[in-house]
């Protein structure tokens, strides 16, 4: 009966209140508010436990790139788990599907990134990354190479060592973290920027700033530069093309290495595989993680040249162990899923489709910008933001106080839409590539009612 659903609804929200901690969530907030449950979802579309249809405009967490419930990746991951569950890749061991998404992954990539390690999600490639830099400047007798510089409004994850390089204030306060090695230099932000218009600049001006950071860090100290191509969780900050490409050379004329984060961007997340490839730039390692398998089973990976790979290799005795890893990386189910998501982006026409719709949503974008809570709209393949504003002509931001970024989320959530509500009132957008040019449509039109209802 409908009383008893109820019933169980709510014994459910009161366990989950009194036991389950939420990720990156307020306690005392969700003691109040509670959790919307998700039930099911297909498509672009998710079910929440009240019988809700919501379109999921945002990938679950910018990683369901192919859309919830293909059945393909499913049956990949049975297969798996009944041929065999697990293989460690520790010692002497290996299995099949681990080798077979490590060459995709090489085939598909930029020129010279030519090992992988896996991880377990984004944090862990991120930490791993700074683990492998470390023991590279080390091997290659330059112990002093340990500063490492990121962009304001940068995230990189929160484990103890990437936290650092992320800059959002929530990420550090109140974790007392070892901040001796992590530095800043302000990202590219052309809307919040008074250089806005003129990209030349913009990138001149980032590129000095990086040059000034290392000389004050003095060269022989900095060992590399780490970026998101375009900041995710900061606010989707789309930095202007040439930007990455600039970066890199500037990396290489400084002798740092240079990262790129692509946790987000990679996977058709900005139309090509990679964010990387469209600017032609190869990285020294790249982080991956969310599209590799979709968010449908944990994995993440990071990608290393051949140079930072064979320094390693040589700084240790040939039976000295390299003591970095985990019982679950290159975990065979999840790189059986990695193998068949990889596959639907490529033969299975789902990167094609969301470079297609990409076109949709960049008019999307561009429609809802006469809006006059609009700020500014900005995008990139699937990845887009909407900045609100209580003033256009002046960019002012409307006041904390109001809590609009709350607000925005419920209203979205009853008008049948999901996306993220960043801090400064930036709305974050990042739907799936399977979407059709009616889903699109449908964003747009939810997200315009969602916004007149706040007017
Ligand atoms: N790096 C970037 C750029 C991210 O966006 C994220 C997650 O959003 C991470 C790292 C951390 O990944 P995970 O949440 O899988 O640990």
């Amino acid at each position: 009966s409908p009383a008893m659903t109820l019933q169980s609804n709510r014994s459910l929200l009161e366990i989950d209140r009194d036991h389950l901690i939420h990720p990156v969530t307020s306690f005392r907030g969700h003691e109040t508010h509670g959790a919307i449950l998700l039930e099911s979802g297909k498509g672009m579309w998710l079910k929440d436990r009240e019988g809700r249809d919501l379109l999921d405009a945002f990938a679950g967490l910018w990683c369901v790139n192919v859309g919830y419930g293909q059945d393909s990746i499913v049956e990949a991951a049975a297969d798996q788990m009944r041929r065999l569950p697990y293989a460690t890749g520790y010692f002497h061991f290996g299995s099949e599907p681990a080798v077979r998404l490590a060459q995709r992954l090489v085939e598909l990539s930029p020129e010279g990134l030519d090992h992988v390690y896996f991880t377990l999600g984004g944090s862990d490639a991120v930490d791993s990354a700074i683990r492998y830099i470390t023991h590279y400047y080390n091997a290659i007798g330059k112990p002093a190479k340990k500063q490492c510089i990121a962009l304001e409004r940068g995230y990189h994850g929160s484990s103890t060592t990437g936290a650092g390089l992320t800059a959002l204030a929530n990420f550090h306060r109140g974790f007392d973290l070892p901040l001796r090695w992590q530095h800043h230099i302000p990202s590219p932000y052309p809307y919040r920027s008074e250089l806005e218009g003129d990209d030349a600049a913009i990138i001149a001006r980032s590129v000095q700033q990086l040059r000034d950071k290392v000389a004050e860090l003095g060269a022989d100290n900095v060992a590399a530069f780490f970026c998101e191509p375009i900041q995710g969780s900061g606010g989707v900050i789309v930095p202007p093309v040439g930007w990455l490409k600039a970066m890199r050379a500037a990396c290489t004329e400084l002798d740092i290495l240079l990262v790129a984060d692509e946790v987000i961007t990679a996977f058709g997340r900005t139309g090509p595989m990679f964010a990387c490839e469209a600017e032609g730039m190869t990285p020294d390692l790249m982080t991956l993680a969310k599209g590799l398998t979709a968010g449908y089973v944990p994995m993440g990976a990071v990608l290393m040249s051949d140079k930072v790979y064979q320094g390693i290799a040589d700084g240790a005795a040939a039976d000295i162990v390299i003591g970095h890893g985990a019982t679950y990386s290159g975990h065979p189910v999840s790189a059986a899923v990695g193998l068949e998501v990889l596959r639907l982006y490529t033969k299975g026409g789902i990167l094609a489709n969301g470079q297609r719709v990409g076109t949709r949503f960049a008019a999307g974008l561009a429609g809802i910008a006469d809006h006059p809570m609009v700020g500014d709209t900005r995008g990139r393949g699937l990845l887009g933001a909407i900045e609100l504003v209580a003033n256009k002509g002046h960019k002012t931001r409307f006041d904390p106080a109001l809590k609009l970024a709350d607000r925005l989320f419920e209203r979205g959530y009853r008008n049948g839409v999901i996306f993220r509500a960043f801090a400064d009132n930036i709305i974050g957008l990042a739907p799936a590539l399977c979407a059709s040019d009616g889903e699109m449509d449908m964003i747009f039109a939810r997200i315009r009612n969602t916004l007149d209802d706040l007017l």
